[in-house]
C-alpha cells in the first residue's frame, strides 16, 4: 500500500492505493481543508492506510515517502493526534509494516498515490481534520489585536500617549526617557505632582497650567 498526501495552491489532499503485482486493487481519497498541513496530510493517508489493513489478514507492507510522519509515528511523545492513533492501531496489527519510500523516483505505487493525492486536492471526498495549532494561534492573534485596538481607542487612561501612537502593536517603541516623560506627563511637573496630592496646586510659577506641552512650549521660564 502507498500513502501522500499532497497541498497545491492552498489545497490539500490525501490519498492511497493497495497494489498487488502491478494493479490497483483499491483507492481512497480526501480532500481536506485548505487551513490543513501536507504533514497532516501524510499523516491521514498512512492512519487510513492502517486502518484498512488492520481489517486484512495478509501481511501488508504500507510506504509513506514522508520522513517527518513516519519520525511521528515512530515517536513516543508525538503531538499529533493522527499519529497516536495510528500508533494504537499499529500495535495491535501485527500484519502491518511500516517503511520509508523515495518520492519521484519511478516507484509505479508511489507514483500512482501521488496522482490520486494530487487529484484529491481538487475533487476528494471533504473530510474533516482540525485545524494545525499555528492556524489557530494566528486567528487568535488576529482577533486579540483587534480588541486590544478597541480598548485602546475607546479606553480613559493613557490618551496623551494615544494621540501618538494610534495603532496598538506588539514590538516596543525605541522612545528615550524624556520622550516617555513628555507623552505620559510622568515626570516633575505641577500637574503630575498634583495628582499624587503632593502639591496643592497644577499650576506653573508662571501662572499657567503646568503640564509637559506648557513646558516645551510656551512657557517663559523654559524658552
Ligand atoms: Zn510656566
Amino acid at each position: 500500500m502507498y500513502t501522500v498526501g499532497s497541498k497545491i495552491e492552498e489545497k490539500t489532499g490525501s490519498a492511497f492505493c493497495v497494489m498487488e503485482e502491478d494493479t490497483t486493487k483499491y483507492e481512497w481519497v480526501a480532500q481536506l481543508s485548505p487551513f490543513n498541513t501536507i504533514f497532516q496530510a501524510e499523516l491521514l493517508a498512512i492512519q487510513e492506510t492502517c486502518l484498512w489493513a488492520s481489517k486484512s489478514n495478509q501481511q501488508i507492507k504500507v510506504w509513506s515517502d514522508s520522513e517527518s510522519s513516519l519520525h511521528s509515528i515512530a515517536s513516543i511523545d508525538t503531538k499529533s493526534s493522527i499519529a497516536q492513533q495510528t500508533q494504537e492501531i499499529l500495535l495491535k496489527s501485527t500484519n502491518i509494516k511500516l517503511g520509508w519510500i523515495r518520492a519521484h523516483v519511478g516507484y509505479s505505487g508511489n507514483e500512482a498515490a501521488d496522482i490520486l493525492a494530487k487529484k484529491a486536492t481538487q475533487e476528494g471526498i471533504p473530510t474533516y481534520i482540525p485545524a494545525p495549532r499555528n492556524h489557530i494561534k494566528s486567528l487568535l492573534q488576529k482577533e486579540s489585536i483587534i480588541r486590544w485596538q478597541k480598548e485602546w481607542d475607546n479606553g480613559e487612561t493613557g490618551r496623551s500617549v494615544h494621540n501618538v501612537l494610534p495603532k496598538v502593536k506588539t514590538t516596543p517603541t525605541p522612545w528615550q526617557r524624556q520622550e516617555i516623560m513628555f507623552l505620559t506627563g510622568l515626570g516633575p511637573f505641577p500637574t503630575y505632582i498634583k495628582r499624587f496630592n503632593i502639591r496643592s496646586s497644577d499650576s506653573c510659577g508662571c501662572g499657567n497650567l503646568g503640564n509637559t506641552l506648557h513646558y516645551a512650549t510656551s512657557c517663559l521660564f523654559t524658552t
